[in-house]
């Protein structure tokens, strides 16, 4: 049965993905918040079953205990580490689920948390064939539901990994299909690329993206998902081997950068300060 994701939008600039199909069965993604995803299935005559978690900070976990409360029990998904106890089914990297009858694999993306996890769906592995020629059927691209790790034009800050991790993970997400369709756990991409522009001011594609993104949001509406080829062109945390982000990001920090890893470590640190 054809999937169908959904945002819904909780605290200032947060989204729990909603992964529903036609017969109301609808798995979230990170509910921080229970109140938003009851007032969504009531409203749209659902059920929850189940949950997918990528990390535990409590903007994604902080919903679990009222949402579990509601309903017979449901799986949920997430990482080991003994953070988050409503946790029923640890995951780690290369495992493979089976959400909604679409299969999904765990790839481990340390740095923003040393247990951050990502789930991806492999679009190309999905045997459900398009039914009724919708063009909102979603069963063929690939997705992935990346929490705080890769944002649309940026990334997550490093609470507690160090640079090689979070530059190994995103660089990791990089090379997933160009298609893939990115959701993202927040809203912050207008912040984001203007940070970008700052320290990539030649890139026209990104130029380009500020206006199509701005043009989304003026009408109020999400600027997810994003793919992954169009942050290999504007996100400058994926383009660490560009020699105009390095030139310009050497001249803001007045020293040479000498590897992928260390502009990036430059550029983490200047949009921390930003
Ligand atoms: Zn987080």
């Amino acid at each position: 049965m054809a999937l169908t994701i959904t945002p819904i939008p909780a605290f200032n600039d947060n989204y729990i993905w909603a992964l529903h199909q036609a017969d109301g069965q609808t798995v979230v993604v990170d509910p921080g918040d229970a109140e938003p995803v009851k007032a969504w299935l009531s409203a749209n005559g659902a059920t929850l079953a189940g949950i997918l978690i990528t990390h535990h900070h409590p903007d994604h976990t902080g919903g679990l205990d009222a949402l579990l409360a509601m309903t017979s029990p449901v799986p949920v998904y997430g990482p080991a580490g003994g953070h988050i106890r409503q946790i029923n089914h640890t995951v780690k990297e290369g495992d493979q689920l089976s959400i909604l009858d679409h299969d999904f694999e765990v790839l481990e993306t340390p740095g923003h948390t040393l247990d951050h996890i990502v789930y991806f769906h492999p679009g190309a592995s999905d045997t459900s064939a398009p039914d009724d020629g919708d063009t909102a059927d979603l069963g063929n691209p690939p997705w992935l539901f990346c929490g705080d790790t890769l944002f649309a034009g940026g990334c997550g800050r490093i609470f507690e990994g160090n640079p090689a991790m979070m530059y190994g993970s995103l660089q990791k997400l990089a090379s997933l299909p160009a298609a893939t369709q990115v959701y993202c756990a927040h809203e912050y991409t207008l912040a984001n690329l203007a940070f970008a522009a700052s320290a990539d001011p030649d890139n026209g594609d990104l130029k380009q993206r500020q206006v199509d993104e701005r043009n989304k949001r003026d009408k109020q509406h999400p600027t997810l998902p994003s793919t992954i080829c169009l942050e290999q062109r504007t996100n400058p945390f994926l383009r660490c081997h560009s020699p105009s982000l390095q030139a310009t990001v050497e001249q803001q920090v007045s020293h040479k950068l000498t590897s992928g890893l260390e502009l990036f470590t430059a550029l983490r640190r200047l949009k921390d300060q930003a």
